[in-house]
């Protein structure tokens, strides 16, 4: 007896995960923040398995039975004690080539779900421009997401990729990859795309920024209150509350600090704006 395309034993989660999977990866592909076959998306099915984008595919035109459930070894779980998990389209296909690099990020992060990368255009440009986007610019992404930090380059898809992102993924849920993408995390597919999205969308901001020439300060006291607003949903990681006071230049978040520089700067190449 079969559930539609999928064989008995697959469970409800890892069919809504499939299918969560594709409106992911045409959002990714429509959104312009993979090109070819770049990107994957994968997820925790249980403590033991994963379920992965294949290699190879374009990922706005797959389909839930193309997907790849693996284990903490990237090998692909076939029929044994998990059941038929390597059936239909995906029989052929291996999982992503950059797998290694999701693995790691769910032994740092016990706590999280899904991981998405991409390979966001603008974002992308900036690491290779050597401009950082662990700046403190946007209200949203500081309650958010905190800081967006920049890893060491590494080849794409070896293992030192996997490498580069173990000290920051700790403590970030989401990270640029130098010279190469973006990797989000979250407690969905959608949620680590929503992360994805918000860090195109700084990227943009932050060479608009650039273009302009100049920006302003957080007046004094907001930068606590957003710390603030961060600590209160429960989203402040390790080490955040002063890696953002670093970053924003606020001596101990208050509003009873000196007021901070509020001529307008002048950002290039020689700025804080620099890895
Ligand atoms: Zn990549």
């Amino acid at each position: 007896m079969s559930y539609g395309i999928y064989p008995r034993g697959v469970t409800t989660t890892e069919r809504a995960l499939r299918e969560e999977f594709v409106r992911v990866g045409q959002l990714m592909h429509s959104r312009n923040y993979v090109a070819a076959t770049d990107g994957n998306i994968s997820a925790r099915l249980d403590d033991d398995r994963f379920l992965v984008t294949p290699s190879g595919l374009s990922k706005g035109f797959m389909t839930p039975d193309q997907m790849v459930v693996i284990d903490w070894d990237a090998k692909p779980v076939g029929m044994g004690a998990y059941g038929p998990h390597r059936y239909g389209a995906a029989r052929d296909l291996r999982p992503s080539s950059e797998i290694y690099l999701h693995l790691e990020a769910y032994r740092q992060r016990p706590d999280i779900r899904a991981v998405v990368h991409a390979h966001p255009p603008t974002a992308v440009a900036l690491s290779i421009a050597g401009i950082s986007m662990a700046r403190c610019l946007l209200p949203e992404v500081i309650v958010t997401l905190g800081l967006i930090p920049t890893t060491e380059y590494a080849m794409p898809a070896s293992p030192e990729g996997a490498t580069v992102i173990r000290d920051l993924i700790k403590n970030h849920d989401a990270i640029i990859l130098q010279r190469h993408g973006s990797v989000t995390v979250g407690s969905s597919p959608f949620d680590a795309y929503l992360k994805l999205e918000k860090v195109e969308h700084t990227a943009e901001i932050t060479l608009r920024l650039l273009q302009i020439g100049q920006e302003q300060p957080f007046p004094p006291g907001a930068v606590g209150q957003l710390v603030a607003r961060r600590q209160d949903q429960g989203l402040m990681l390790p080490g955040q509350f002063e890696e953002i006071q670093s970053a924003c230049n606020v001596c101990g978040l208050s509003t009873h600090c000196p007021l901070p520089e509020r001529q307008p700067r002048p950002i290039s190449s020689g700025s804080s704006l620099r890895i």
